[in-house]
């Protein structure tokens, strides 16, 4: 599949990895908005949040790995932003769900 996420996530294209596990990946986004933001993908292909069975875990496998990123980057105690881009109006440019994790400075609500 021509998916510029499935290629990081199998290693085709090269990222700089901070957490792996069997079902995600979370590497630095080559476009930073925050001194941290992060892109946390499913390794399996879901093109946006709308695709998610609910019976699926992919939701689980991804908040824990919000919650152990948080506390690698050293965000646990002062905060930061989890944001899903869904289509047009919600600016996803990839066809791969991620969540960006933002931090390590003051963000602004709402969003633009
Ligand atoms: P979105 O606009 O929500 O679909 O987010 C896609 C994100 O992927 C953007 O923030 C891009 O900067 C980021 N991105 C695109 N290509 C790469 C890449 N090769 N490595 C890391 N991040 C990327
Ligand atoms: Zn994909």
């Amino acid at each position: 599949m021509d998916c510029l996420f499935c290629k990081i996530a199998s290693g085709e294209i090269p990222s700089t990895k901070v957490y792996e596990d069997a079902k995600v990946l979370a590497f630095r986004d080559i476009s930073p908005q925050a001194p941290v933001h992060i892109v946390l993908i499913p390794k399996a292909h879901y093109e946006n949040i709308l695709e998610i069975p609910f019976d699926n875990s992919v939701i689980n496998d991804m908040i824990k790995a919000v919650q152990i990123i948080a506390k690698q980057e050293g965000m646990e105690d002062e905060g930061f932003r989890v944001v899903n881009n869904c289509k047009e109006f919600g600016g996803q440019t990839v066809d791969h769900l991620h969540f960006h994790i933002l931090g390590k400075r003051k963000l602004t609500w709402p969003p633009g």
